[in-house]
């Protein structure tokens, strides 16, 4: 799920404050082993896009003969996340950035639903 960086007032594009947290989904190990099956290239794209990190990490995946647990999706591998900081914000700002994730979480549910109907 992508995070929410800003929110917009009036059409306006305010970016939240943020901090660096300890990846919950990898507790800062940066892969998680425990999700089972292989990647696909639409994986790599989401995980990478077109950086070098992704010639890196399959460099690294052909080096382990395959063996190699997946980057954690949340974090691509850093062990850590720009989480916004939610303290910093104001009422107004919280309640439209509460919204906004909640759309995005409407949204990604949607996307899983119909990717596990192999759309
Ligand atoms: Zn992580």
């Amino acid at each position: 799920m992508k995070p929410i960086t800003e929110v917009y007032i009036d059409d306006v594009a305010v970016s939240l404050p943020t901090k660096w947290a300890i990846c919950q989904e990898c507790n800062g190990e940066g892969s998680v082993s425990s999700i089972p099956g292989s990647f696909t290239g639409t994986d790599l794209d989401e995980w990478f896009g077109n950086s070098d990190e992704r010639e890196e990490f399959l460099g690294e995946y052909m080096k382990r003969g395959g063996m190699y647990d997946k980057p954690c999706p949340d974090c691509k591998g850093a062990g850590k996340v720009k989480e916004v900081d939610e303290a910093m914000l104001d009422a107004i700002v919280l309640k439209l950035y509460h919204q906004a994730q909640s759309e995005a979480y409407a949204d990604w549910a949607t996307e899983q639903a119909e990717r596990a109907m192999g759309a």
